[in-house]
């Protein structure tokens, strides 16, 4: 295995450095994509990457790609990447921490004088956050083929000012076809925002995918009656039967491991202190990492609601309005990490992500995976974000292993190809 060390405290300096454009007086970063703010984290990036001897390229919706070259130019390269773009009230780490360790390796590469089988690449995805311009991962998005980049430019901020013109604007709208680009695969460092790895006193997290979402409306029909002159035998409650619903919620979602159910929106008809409610809607939202498991807690659900509410008199309808598959990434990226995890010595847990990422679009079109490090009290999307210097450092010395050992991969298997292709002449005209 290759002993190629990042430097610490040179990504640690970027991270700090980067953070100031666009720096808010809490501590955190507000750089908003396709703002002037963005521009100029785009131009740093870029001098950074060319001063290294990468030739960076833009495709249509502004994804940034800093190439590398391998021995081999005829393979597609190995991408490493997140965004740059943050929340209006973001932290450092979410998002840049991923790009900027993609460059700390290879700022690596470059001082070993390194030559890799492949070309390694490092992606700078535009818009990941959406909160300028909805949907968030729009121009990896674009990149899958999941939308087009029409579709993309006419989005509209809150000013009315769209995708397509301020791309333009910051001149980051460039010649290449989003898609068109080939990757060999993509590995994505990311904060885990969320606080398993700290609770558990754990530096590496190696994901194995996204979960999966279904999202729920429900509409339970009883009789609005005065509070005072119904007697409790006689009553038809809606909200005491949504009550008890919401209790099954809960302990379907506890009763297997992995999931999480969440009623997170509660509309009480009358709603009135005197009035027993006849009337009420309310949400659920269930995720888990596997298929079947969502089709088991969709049939509790159905249970539930038949066997809570009918007893009680009261009417209802369930209505599934949204479901996301849950993702699994490419197991020989996963084991890639996982020799990459064991090589630096860290520990490590297999983890699933509960938000969404660029990767999760990546995964349609190519080998991916990402990697976790700690996020400080599980917290993100937030300016008191924290991810130590030592935890990002781990988690970008396990990317550039990652990469390394897949290119390794790689390189043994273009070998094991060319020889049976050998073999297959000489069988033909031997
Ligand atoms: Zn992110």
């Amino acid at each position: 295995m290759h002993n190629l060390r990042i430097n610490a405290q040179r990504l640690w300096d970027s991270l700090m450095e980067t953070a100031r454009i666009g720096a808010t007086a809490k501590g955190g970063i507000c750089r908003l994509t396709l703002t002037d703010l963005d521009r100029q984290v785009r131009d740093w990036l870029k001098a950074q990457c060319q001063a290294l001897g990468c030739t960076v390229t833009v495709d249509e919706v502004g994804n940034m790609f800093a190439t590398r070259p391998g021995k081999n130019p005829s393979l597609p390269p190995i991408a490493i990447g997140s965004h740059l773009d943050t929340q209006p009230t973001g932290g450092k780490f979410d998002g840049p921490l991923g790009v900027l360790a993609g460059l700390e390796a290879l700022r690596t590469l470059h001082d070993h004088s390194h030559t890799t089988n492949a070309p390694v690449e490092l992606v700078n995805w535009t818009n990941e956050e959406g909160a300028r311009f909805a949907p968030a991962m729009l121009a990896s998005g674009v990149f899958a083929g999941v939308f087009t980049a029409d579709y993309a430019y006419g989005r509209t901020d809150r000013d009315g000012k769209t995708f397509g013109d301020e791309l333009q604007r910051i001149g980051y709208r460039g010649p290449e076809k989003a898609g068109t680009r080939k990757l060999a695969g993509m590995f994505e460092l990311h904060i885990e925002q969320g606080p398993i790895l700290e609770h558990e006193g754990r530096t590496i997290g190696i994901v194995q995918g996204a979960q999966g979402v279904r999202w729920y409306d429900i509409t339970i029909t009883g009789q609005d009656a005065h509070a005072g002159a119904m007697p409790m035998a006689l009553r038809k409650d809606a909200l005491l039967g949504a009550a008890r619903v919401i209790e099954r919620v809960d302990a379907i979602a506890r009763d297997l491991s992995d999931a999480v159910g969440t009623v997170g929106v509660i509309d009480n008809k009358s709603n009135s202190r005197n009035v027993i409610p006849g009337e009420v809607f309310f949400t659920v939202d269930f995720r888990h990492p596997q298929e079947k498991c969502l089709d088991w807690m969709e049939m509790q659900l159905q249970d539930a609601l038949a066997e809570t509410l009918t007893p009680m008199q009261l009417i209802y309808r369930e209505n599934r309005i949204w479901a996301s598959p849950p993702v699994h990434f490419s197991p020989e990226l996963i084991d890639c990490v996982r020799v990459a995890v064991e090589t630096a010595g860290l520990s490590y847990r297999d983890i699933v992500s509960g938000a969404g990422h660029d990767s999760v679009y990546i995964a349609r079109v190519a080998p991916t995976t990402m990697i976790f490090v700690p996020s400080r009290d599980g917290i993100s999307h937030n300016e008191a974000e924290w991810t130590s210097l030592e935890d990002c450092a781990a988690g970008a010395q396990v990317l550039l292993n990652a990469v390394l050992e897949y290119d390794r991969r790689l390189e043994s298997r273009g070998l094991a190809d060319a020889r049976a292709a050998e073999r297959g002449r000489h069988a033909t005209f031997g």
